[in-house]
Formats: structure tokens, sequence, C-alpha cells
């Protein structure tokens, strides 16, 4: 897992600009150097949509062995997700 590098340049992109992007409803990103407009693939938006539920599914596991706060464990993990998203995020240029 890496950050998305620029497809004609190379140039690293942001993890801010990546997640401005993302949680701004998947807005292509343009790269700094070469102003490359750089649109997100659709896998990556299903994976990130597939995680955020995903605890749910779980929920009565984490309730009877963890004995958590669901809320709490939820929150948690929305936050994870938020944080890493920007790796899973691949971006590609419309030719
Ligand atoms: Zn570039």
């Amino acid at each position: 897992m890496f950050i998305q590098k620029c497809k004609s340049c190379s140039t690293q992109f942001k993890w801010t600009t990546i997640l401005k992007s993302i949680w701004s409803g998947y807005k292509p990103i343009e790269c700094v150097n070469c102003k490359t407009k750089h649109y997100p693939r659709l896998i990556s938006r299903i994976i990130i949509a597939v995680c955020i539920p995903s605890p749910l599914l779980f929920q009565n596991f984490l309730y009877n062995s963890v004995k958590l706060n669901l809320l709490l464990v939820y929150f948690i993990w929305v936050f994870i997700v938020v944080l890493v998203s920007p790796l899973l995020v691949r971006y590609f240029i419309k030719e």
C-alpha cells in the first residue's frame, strides 16, 4: 500500500489532497507539477463503500466477545478507514 504518484510525471500526490478528493465526492485531482487530471477508479470507490459498513456485519460477534461500546468501535473504525483511504484509492488518466 502506498500513496499514488502522478501517472505522467511521478510526482507523489499529497495524502491531504487525496483525502479531500475522496470525501468531497471523489473529485478528480490535478497534479501540482504537470497539471494532469487524475480520476478515481470505480473499484476504489467500491472498496471504501464496502469497508465503511463492514463492522455492522460483525456486530453480534463484537458485542458478545468484546463487550465494547459498538458505537465507539464503529466510530474508531470509520476514522481508521478515512485515514487509510488515500492508500486504497487508485487514479487513472482519461485519454
Ligand atoms: Zn504530474
